[in-house]
């Protein structure tokens, strides 16, 4: 047993008094296929190995107490009292994935939670999925009414629609509850289905740096790309009938079409066309661990989202920028929403700790702002933690 269970089985006892069995889901990185999600693309995230604990214990009645270690925070749910919906506090996420995987028919018994992570809140590494994700695992194990993954991947999902008011694609909840060591998972966002792709990790480490940096813009824009790609299938269905998201443009067709269409639609449509194929090519890559391949398609998505799709920043941008003025990297790219956030960089084993001091040191300079920086491996999804 490491020493942060060790520690976390110890305040449980304290606190509740019992032992505790331990529950874990992982964050993610979507190391290719951004702003894809939406048009019923394709995404290619991977587990992290900054991970979320859970250690529970069954209680007598059909209370939910638990505490956060992270936030120092409690609070206690009762499965029997009315619902609350969107109370603004973390406790949403709790209280979502409690009530939502009740109304799908599990009859959770109550439970006391002592919750752990390593997973930076807020950095877009999706903190709340692995919250989500693992809180649900415990809550259906402990009341013996185990479910498959992907069903608890889309509770995870309602919870934080409906409990938390975030309007979230799919990709994290799955990835953190099927995601599987030493592979990444390759997700078709139309049909759900996912395909584990082999990322052999003795040659190379995904490495991501927080820029630390948030723009307001971020929902606003993302609201307006999605109009636009919107408004592009429209206009596109004059001359391919058939379609109805931009994951069912061909980049032949597109090619073809493109013209037909206001310059700002064309760019938009054109990154989410390409980047579709890109990532298509890059699970490919890394099937055959290609991982130069995999790194000239990093940067070429990031270019697609920097002039085409415009929903990079400067901060963004100069981290992909050091990255590749250092050569010691193979791809990079920023990875998520934009306007902030993180980039996700690809480098060679023996690179790692010279990249991450050039990188912190040139940011800092440039900047004055201190990032962050995680190195990281393909990991495992969602499970019970056994010894
Ligand atoms: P991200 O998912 O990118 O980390 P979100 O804003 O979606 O960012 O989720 C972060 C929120 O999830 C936090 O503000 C908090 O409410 C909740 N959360 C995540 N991890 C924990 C934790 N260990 N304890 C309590 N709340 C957590
Ligand atoms: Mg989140």
């Amino acid at each position: 047993m490491t020493k942060t269970l060790e520690n976390l089985r110890a305040a449980f006892q304290k606190l509740y008094g019992r032992e505790p069995r331990f529950f874990r889901a992982p964050g993610r990185v979507n190391l290719i296929g951004e702003h894809t999600d939406y048009n019923d693309g394709f995404v290619l995230p991977m587990a992290i190995e900054y991970e979320t604990i859970v250690a529970a214990a069954v209680r007598e009645d059909r209370k939910i107490r638990v505490r956060s270690v992270n936030l120092d925070e409690a609070g206690e749910i009762d499965l029997d009292a009315p619902e609350i919906v969107r109370r603004g506090s973390w406790l949403d996420f709790v209280e979502g994935v409690a009530r939502i995987l009740e109304r799908r028919g599990a009859k959770l018994r109550g439970v006391d939670l002592l919750i752990e992570s390593s997973v930076p809140s807020g950095a877009g590494l999706s903190s709340s999925a692995a919250l989500e994700i693992s809180v649900g695992l415990a809550l259906t194990e402990s009341s013996a009414s185990p479910i498959d993954k992907i069903q608890l991947a889309l509770i995870g999902q309602a919870a934080e629609h409906e409990f938390v008011g975030a309007k979230v694609g799919i990709m994290d909840q799955y990835v953190s509850a099927l995601g599987r060591r030493h592979h990444a998972l390759l997700i078709d966002c139309r049909s759900l289905e996912a395909t584990q792709i082999p990322f052999a990790a003795q040659d190379a480490a995904i490495v991501i740096c927080d820029s630390k940096v948030k723009h307001e813009l971020a929902d606003s824009e993302y609201n307006t790309r999605r109009a636009q790609c919107e408004e592009g299938v429209e206009l596109l269905k004059e001359f391919l009938p058939g379609i109805t998201k931009l994951r069912d443009v061909s980049v032949e067709d597109f090619a073809k079409y493109e013209s037909k269409l206001p310059e700002t639609i064309k760019k938009r449509c054109r990154h989410v066309v390409m980047e579709n194929e890109r990532t298509i090519s890059a699970a490919k890559a890394l099937k055959n661990n290609d991982l130069a391949e995999f790194g000239r398609l990093m940067w070429l998505s990031h270019a697609s989202l920097r002039d085409d799709y415009e929903v990079s920043c400067r901060e963004l941008d100069l981290l992909v920028e050091v990255a590749q003025k250092s050569r010691l990297v193979l791809g990079a790219r920023m990875t998520g929403g934009g306007f902030g956030g993180s980039t996700v960089n690809l480098v060679p084993l023996e690179y790692v700790d010279e990249f991450t001091e050039k990188i912190t040191t040139e940011y800092k300079q440039q900047t004055s702002i201190e990032s962050a920086v995680y190195k990281t491996g393909a990991a495992d999804g969602a499970g019970e933690m056994t010894f």
